[in-house]
């Protein structure tokens, strides 16, 4: 039976063997997928003792997204723009690597019928998770799309690799436009946080979409619906968005996340 992997430290709270698992039973594929602890300084060995012995694909977590890239024989733009691999193919005795968390969040926006074509889009955060979506972003021909970033030199370095006029940088005070879209790639959901932007950047139009997920609303998600957004999405569709890219990579087949995304959902709001 084929073999794949996500390798991370830590590795326990992942719910890429479970999304794996369903995706392989809706589409019929005889697939093996399990998690695996890696220790910091065993990257590269492990992976390459992972395809040594068959292995077919391996999805990255953190913290080897960026190791990942230096192990690839052959890089897709995405991953190349994103500095950062989320998924290794094992094809001909090549590794190859791609970014599929981009995709995955595209794909949830659409899934959420937010129209991204001719949109203004800001972009809070300039870590490995902003980075990652930029590409695919741009792609959608947005109208504008600003990064704001605490640190701002960040964001100005981040722009800086993308030679693409629509895009450009502010520090959080300097946010000056009218967006109908507002993602927030930050980590300030995580420590219970919000990124300091003006309230007067929510309007009644205003999508707000957190990556973070969690069994209650985030908390600048709970922030954008007091101030009345229009709608608030969280990261849980974005993480079952880039298991299906990378899974469609492996296996040639795209499957139906709307289950697996409802099901995680559930457990989330029993734990
Ligand atoms: P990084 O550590 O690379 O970057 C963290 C970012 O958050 C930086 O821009 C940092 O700003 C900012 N930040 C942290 N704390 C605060 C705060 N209190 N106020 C304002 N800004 C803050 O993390 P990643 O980019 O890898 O991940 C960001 C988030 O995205 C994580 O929470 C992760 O869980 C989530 N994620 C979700 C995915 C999904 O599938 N749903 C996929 C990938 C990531 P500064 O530069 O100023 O320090």
């Amino acid at each position: 039976m084929d073999q794949y992997r996500v390798f991370g430290n830590p590795i326990k709270q992942s719910r890429s063997p479970y999304i794996h698992q369903a995706f392989a039973q809706s589409t019929d594929q005889q697939l093996s997928y399990q998690s695996e602890l890696v220790e910091i300084n065993a990257f590269s060995a492990k992976v390459h003792q992972f395809f040594r012995s068959g292995g077919k694909g391996a999805n990255i977590t953190v913290p080897f997204k960026e190791q990942a890239l230096l192990l690839c024989d052959q890089l897709s733009d995405r991953a190349r723009l994103a500095g950062a691999v989320n998924t290794l193919s094992f094809i001909n005795g090549k590794i190859l690597g791609d970014n599929t968390d981009g995709l995955g969040l595209v794909q949830d926006l659409l899934r959420h019928q937010i129209t991204l074509k001719n949109s203004r889009i800001l972009l809070l955060g300039a870590g490995g998770a902003a980075k990652g979506v930029i590409l695919p972003l741009l792609e959608q021909q947005p109208t504008l799309m600003v990064i704001a970033n605490r640190t701002i030199s960040k964001a100005k370095n981040l722009c800086s690799h993308f030679n693409d006029k629509k895009l450009t940088f502010s520090g959080y005070e300097e946010i000056n436009c009218d967006f109908d879209l507002i993602i927030n790639a930050t980590s300030a959901s995580l420590s219970g946080n919000l990124p300091l932007i003006s309230k007067e950047l929510i309007k009644t139009k205003t999508v707000c979409y957190d990556m973070v997920y969690g069994k209650e609303l985030t908390p600048f998600l709970n922030w954008a619906k007091d101030l009345g957004a229009k709608q608030l999405i969280d990261g849980l569709g974005m993480l079952v968005g880039q298991a299906a890219e990378s899974f469609a990579l492996w296996r040639a087949v795209k499957p139906e996340v709307e289950s697996v995304i409802d099901n995680l959902r559930d457990a989330l709001v029993k734990e």
